[in-house]
């Protein structure tokens, strides 16, 4: 089975249930926002008088995975794009790679990385479980299932209601595909999808992209800087705290999967 998730845009009714079940999932804090950031992997936007849940994409072929010196991201068995917190050096590869503009860089960290979306892959489905946010939906606005099942699914809304729905899946071809798909009653481009990400894979073309970045040199050049700026910023930190610094000790972990600071 490749894991999927069908967002219906016709039938969310803006309760924000999965972007809450998201948070208490993956031990994010608290607290409604109205746009993606590290602490926030899915949210109910608004536009054009429709509910639009915005979230990691899984890309099929991920340019964000492509471009991580490091593996810290990784295209699952499942069809999940996970991800390593423990690996990130916060080089923010992944964020100028990726065609959605989806992983958030932790601003506020001294050692940031990235986050995004995981389809709970770890918590959820390798136990066999569906994600936490689709589990919740109570319109069944957001599905989880298999791809070519939850596509065929998409295709018999549209064919059968016409009238309601735009006779266009977001993600079965965008970026050589999702396993996040859209339909919706409403053309995308009128709703901040991003209509002019091309159809076949990026991660051929983001290498190609990313080369042409005067400060990207390749991928010893990557490396070599996350690990220089991580022992830089370890031994800044240490002197600003009065403790001595070891250069080899191990990087510091986040608290949680989220790297945040829980929130009531
Ligand atoms: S949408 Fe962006 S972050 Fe998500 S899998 Fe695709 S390239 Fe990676
Ligand atoms: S799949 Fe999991 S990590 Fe992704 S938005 Fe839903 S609850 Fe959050």
């Amino acid at each position: 089975m490749q894991a999927a998730i069908l967002n219906d845009l016709t039938k969310c009714i803006g309760c924000g249930a999965c972007a809450a079940a998201c948070k208490q999932t993956n031990n994010l804090p608290k607290g409604k926002a109205r746009s993606l950031d590290a602490y926030t992997w899915t949210y109910v936007d608004y536009r054009a008088d429709t509910f639009v849940r915005r979230m990691c994409m899984h890309c099929l072929e991920p340019a964000c995975v492509s471009v991580c010196p490091v593996g810290a991201l990784h295209k699952t068995e499942s069809g999940a794009v996970d991800y390593a917190p423990a690996k990130c050096f916060g080089c923010r590869y992944c964020v100028m790679a990726c065609p959605f503009d989806i992983p958030k860089y932790q601003w506020d960290k001294q050692l940031p990385i990235t986050q995004k979306c995981i389809m709970c892959h770890e918590k959820k489905l390798l136990h066999g479980e569906q994600p936490a946010c689709t589990s919740v939906c109570p319109t069944g606005a957001t599905l989880f299932g298999d791809r070519g099942d939850l596509i065929a699914e998409a295709r018999r809304r549209i064919g059968e209601n016409p009238d309601r729905y735009v006779k266009h899946i977001y993600g079965l071809h965008e970026a050589g595909g999702t396993s996040v798909l859209y339909v919706s009653g409403i053309p995308f481009d009128r709703l901040g999808f991003k209509v002019e990400v091309k159809e076949g894979p990026y991660p051929e073309l983001t290498w190609a992209a990313l080369s042409k970045v005067p400060h990207v040199l390749g991928f010893g050049c990557a490396f070599l800087f996350g690990v220089s700026w991580v022992i830089n910023r370890r031994m800044q930190i240490a002197a600003e705290e009065g403790t001595p610094s070891d250069p080899k000790a191990p990087i510091r972990e986040p608290k949680n999967h989220a790297g945040g600071d829980e929130q009531s």
